[in-house]
């Protein structure tokens, strides 16, 4: 156990010696709270390893204060990814380049390419600034667990394992950025995110979105040898376990229907009242996709903390952040 610090938005300076001595310090950003450390410090990058029980097969996203910092970390920025850039950053698009010599291997977790991106965040943005090195940060939870989207649930996950937290504000989306892999001819989504894949479209209208992606709800066993191999280099996240609460999370597709059975504690999310309302232990009905999207994490949170033994989850269309937030609903239930 260590002690962990907790600074308010206008101790950053101290919070930025920290990363500089290769200790890791929780920061918000606008996508949910990341764990950042000095990505160029291969002791610091296994520290988010070691406190997240994250498997190293999982690459990190390495954050930069400014685009005029990508030179340093990748080897080649393709035209395409220019116009990414021009439209997204800073903001919650993660591209995918071929990576430079300095970037650690352990922060790409061995591969050629490493996934960067520049919050709009403005204490994220400073902290970095204020660090004077990129930043390489996951989500601060404990691998496995739902995101972070509030300072208490870092301390929650990571209290005693990590050096600092900043009490930032709740995040804005509450989901994860979007990836974009743009180091090779075909632009592929890897994971959708705060961005969505009919903006990124605009941008570059032939952009594919990753054909095995669907199969983040199928388990190893199911997929066949080819699927398995290139889901390892694609994007080596999207095979691990996510997101998950302690109760179990059942997709509803058709609130009428599939009304509950049982009677254990459960809890509802949705952006439709629910006829069975008065059964649930905790409800939150939502105004609209985008506070389900930013909501659901800290209620998943707060379902396990009033002993819910189910989740159940309203299902959207997947548009906009529609598909980020049924992509985590999916990954979410499985078992
Ligand atoms: P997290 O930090 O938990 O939000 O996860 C980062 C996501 O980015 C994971 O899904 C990784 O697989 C993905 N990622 C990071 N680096 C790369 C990379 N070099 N190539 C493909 N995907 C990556
Ligand atoms: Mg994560």
């Amino acid at each position: 156990m260590i002690t962990t610090r907790h600074f308010s938005i206008d101790q950053l300076e101290d919070a930025a010696e920290l990363l500089r001595e290769g200790q890791l310090v929780a920061f918000p950003t606008e996508t949910v709270f990341g764990l950042g450390a000095n990505a160029l410090d291969a002791a610091a990058v296994d520290r988010i390893f070691l406190a997240k029980g994250r498997p190293s097969d999982n690459p990190l996203i390495v954050h930069l204060a400014s685009r005029d910092d990508l030179s340093k970390i990748v080897s080649h920025v393709p035209e395409v990814a220019q116009a990414l850039m021009d439209r997204f950053w800073p903001g919650p698009l993660t591209l995918v380049f071929a990576k430079s010599a300095i970037v650690p291997r352990s922060v790409t977790a061995g591969l050629d390419t490493v996934a960067v991106r520049v919050p709009a965040h403005p204490v994220a943005a400073e902290l970095i600034r204020l660090s004077g090195v990129p930043i390489a940060a996951p989500s601060a939870n404990r691998s496995g667990r739902p995101s972070a989207t509030t300072w208490q649930a870092v301390s929650e996950d990571l209290e005693g394992r990590i050096a600092g937290i900043i009490e930032g504000a709740p995040t804005q989306f509450g989901l994860e950025s979007t990836v974009v892999d743009v180091s090779t001819s075909q632009v592929t989504l890897l994971r959708p995110g705060g961005v969505s894949f009919e903006s990124l479209q605009q941008v570059v209208p032939g952009i594919q979105v990753y054909a095995k992606q669907s199969n983040a709800t199928l388990s190893n066993q199911q997929l066949g040898p080819m699927e398995r191999a290139n889901e390892t280099v694609n994007s080596p996240g999207l095979k691990h376990r996510h997101y998950q609460p302690k109760a179990r999370i059942v997709l509803v597709k058709d609130l009428v229907s599939e009304l509950r059975t049982g009677s254990e504690p459960a809890a509802f999310i949705g952006v439709s009242e629910p006829n069975d309302a008065p059964k649930y232990t905790r409800i939150l009905v939502c105004h609209s996709v985008e506070e389900y999207a930013s909501s659901l994490f800290d209620f998943f949170r707060q379902a396990d903390q009033v002993g819910a033994k189910s989740i159940y989850c309203e299902s959207v269309l997947e548009v906009g952040i529609g598909a980020a937030l049924m992509d985590r609903l999916r990954r979410a239930s499985e078992s």
